[in-house]
Formats: structure tokens, sequence, C-alpha cells
């Protein structure tokens, strides 16, 4: 990040009250759901990004990154970091929940001495360079070096940063820890610790990883933990790790994002890639997210779909990090249309403009279907999310609706549906 030297400090203005922030001895009776949410969250549209005492040259990062005004788990987060406390975020990605830590770290970290003083763990390679960028897109004016951590590339360039010394460090577990055993970093000074998709990281299986990285840790630190949900699991790593912790969240806790229209298209598994490419003859299918179950079944509809003369490409474990990287950078510039992966791909990533996703095969956890159809209608923009159903996958769609509480209305293709 550039310029090496800070500007001077605007002076702060006094934080807003962030309504919904809710004090929290026990963490779970403070997660409320309901009314009261949508009220809190009704309250803070009318709050600026300088309502939440910004220095003047986040200010300006915020306005060059085109935002208006803070979304609502950054005008309750935001004030709260910056002021120290321990928080825990519920909300999925697609909120701005990045945002919402980045900010009030850079606003700790400006000006400061230059060592690792914030560390950001997160559960996939494409979420850490993803939170690399934010830090560099709403830091460009504060002179913070940052450097992603991941494995699956190079070691020896990431033993060169670290060694040379960084201020923020964002990483995914295992490859961090390799560093830290090799004794490449140092953690003496980490005032800032974020879990980020605390949950997705316990699925991962990262938690051993976890706790020896915050073992380095110094105590007394402020610790922010993001989840789109909130398992016992979680909740067990939140009462080990934070002080005191306020709990901020928006949505429903499994709701699924308002933005985005649902349908549900009854189809034989074996017409499932025939209905896809009739539904992209639709124009408006601009920038499209395909899932699949499997490794094969994706690079099998992206063989489909190149015969088909559609432009798409595969992401999903068996690709190297450099062609996954390649085909989200294709897919973000437009050059590939659809992007179809598995579920390494569904959270944390930030494909802004993504018209829709597609299940081609119907995911296995509800929650699942959540966190993929927040790929779509992220921030202020709508999306459209359309799922194919086979008769084996009747019900478990039936399990995702119990669970959204709503019913997902069913779109009959004729000569593609059950019927025909
Ligand atoms: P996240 O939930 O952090 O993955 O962010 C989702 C998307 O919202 C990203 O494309 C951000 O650039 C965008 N975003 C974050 N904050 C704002 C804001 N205040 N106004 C408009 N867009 C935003």
């Amino acid at each position: 990040m550039t310029p090496k030297t800070a500007a001077p400090r605007a002076p702060r203005r006094a934080a807003k009250a962030a309504p919904l922030a809710e004090e929290s001895a026990a963490i779970t009776p403070a997660i409320s759901e309901s009314a009261s949410l949508a009220e809190a969250e009704a309250a803070t549209t009318d709050i600026t990004f300088a309502d939440l005492g910004l220095s003047a040259q986040m200010l300006e990062a915020l306005t060059d990154a085109g935002y208006k005004k803070p979304t609502p788990i950054q005008a309750q987060a935001v004030p709260l970091a910056l002021k120290g406390r321990d928080l825990i975020g519920l909300a999925q990605t697609g909120t701005g929940k990045t945002a919402a830590f980045t900010i009030p770290i850079i606003e700790r970290l400006i000006g400061g001495p230059h060592r690792t003083r914030a560390l950001i763990l997160t559960p996939t390679r494409e979420l850490c360079v993803q939170v690399e960028e934010s830090f560099t897109k709403y830091g460009r004016h504060s002179g913070l070096d940052v450097i992603p951590v991941y494995g699956g590339v190079g070691y020896e360039p990431q033993v060169k940063a670290l060694r040379a010394g960084v201020d923020v460090i964002v990483a995914t577990p295992g490859r961090l820890l390799d560093h830290l055993e090799k004794q490449n970093v140092v953690f003496d000074e980490v005032e800032v610790l974020v879990l980020d998709e605390a949950d997705r990281m316990l699925d991962m299986g990262f938690a051993p990883q976890i706790n020896r990285i915050i073992a380095q840790l110094h105590p007394y630190r402020q610790t922010l933990l993001f989840s789109a949900t909130m398992p016992p699991e979680v909740e067990a790593l939140a009462r080990k790790y934070l002080r005191k912790p306020v709990v901020v969240q928006v949505g429903r806790r499994s709701g699924a994002a308002t933005t985005v229209q649902h349908f549900v298209y009854p189809c034989p598994k074996d017409k499932k890639s025939a209905l896809l490419a009739e539904l992209l003859k639709q124009k408006a299918m601009d920038t499209v997210l395909v899932f699949t179950r499997t490794k094969h079944g994706a690079d099998r509809v992206v063989k489909h779909l190149e015969r088909d003369g559609v432009k798409a490409g595969a992401m999903h474990a068996d690709k190297t990090q450099g062609q996954r990287t390649k085909a989200l950078e294709d897919f973000k510039s437009g050059k590939l249309r659809v992007l179809v992966a598995t579920d390494i791909a569904q959270r944390g990533l930030d494909i802004s403009g993504i018209t829709h996703v597609i299940n081609y095969d119907v995911p296995q956890q509800a929650e699942d279907y959540v966190h993929r159809i927040g790929r779509t209608g992220r921030a202020a923009s709508t999306g459209d999310a359309y799922t194919f159903m086979c008769a084996d996958e009747i019900a478990m769609v039936r399990t995702i609706e119990r669970v959204i509480g709503q019913q997902i209305p069913r779109i009959s293709v004729p000569g593609y549906d059950f019927g025909t």
C-alpha cells in the first residue's frame, strides 16, 4: 500500500450509538431474532460514514470506493470496534462485513509503529485474498502494509515478506501455522485478531490450528469474530477467546438475502445440463455462478457449456491455485460468462455484479443454500437464484424451505420438467 507515510489523523467525531448492539455476558440470549432486528436495522439507515467518527483519509478512501453510506453491520460494528470492544458479528457475506472489521483496524493502526499489529484468519484462500484487497482499498491513504498468507502457492516469497515486517497479516490457518512454527513470524505485538467466517473455519477442521495460533497471541488484545451462523462450536470458540463481546447481527440468522428472487426448477437429473443451456439463452443471465456437488460434475457442466458455445470455467479443489485465480479473474472481468464451482467457492467470494446463481445440484445443507445464494444480490443489488431439483432432491428442497422460512416458487419449463 502506498504512500508509506500516513497523513495526519483527522479529529474524531463522537460516534453515534449503534442500535442493536447488545452487551453480552451470556452469548446466546443476546442473539435475538425478529421484529426488533428489523427496527434496529431500519434505524441505522440514516447514519453516514462521517457519523461513525472516521478519519479524513478513511472517508476519502470510502468515497473513492463509491460507497455512499454504511451498511447496517458497518453502522453497528464500526463504532464499537473503534472503542476497542470485542465483537461477535453475525452476518453473512454480502452484508459488507469485511469493511465492518477492516475500517476500524485501519483506523487503529494508522500512524502507529510498523509491526504486525493485526491478524485476520479466514477459511479459504479466496476469502484471504479478498480481505487483503479490502485492506488495500480502504487503507489506500493509510500507508499500511498488508500481506495475504495462504497455502498452495510458493513458500519463499511469503517468508521474505513476513521477515521484512508487515502491519497486517491476512491468513488461512494451516499455512500461517507453518510459518509460525518455523519462526518466520512473531506475534508479540498483535493487538487485534479477527476470526472471519468462524463457522466455516470450524467446519473445515481448523480448530486445532486456530487454537495453536491464538496461544501465541497476547491475551490483552481485541478480538472480532464474524460468523454467518452460531452453532455451539462457534459459541464455545467465542467464549474461550472473546472478552465481554458485544453481539451485532444483521438479518435473520438463517435468512436468505432479501434482494434475491429464488426459483426452483423441477427437472430430471439427465436433463439438467440441457435446461442450463436453455436458460442461458436469456441475455439477462450475464454473470452466472453455477454450483455442482462434485468436481467431476463441475468439469462436465463446463464441457457441456463449451460445446454449446458458452464461455465457462471451473473452480474446484483439483484446480491449481493459479487456475483458480485465473478463472475468478476472467469471471470478474467478464471474459467468462459462467463460473462453475463446487462448495469451495460458496463462501466469501466477492464477485460483485453476479446476476444469477444456479444450484445445479441442490445443496446438502440448508445453510449452504443461504450462503450460495448470498453470492448474488450482494450489498444493494438484486439477483436471481435458481435451483434445479431432480426427484431425489425434493426432500432436501423442502428442508431448505423450512429453514429459510419461505416457500420457493416452482417454475416448470416444458420439455425439461418431470412431466415431459
Ligand atoms: P462483504 O459482505 O464484506 O463480502 O461485502 C459485500 C460487497 O459489498 C462488496 O462488494 C463490498 O465492496 C460492498 N460494500 C461493502 N460496504 C459497502 C457500502 N457501505 N456501500 C456499498 N457497497 C459496499
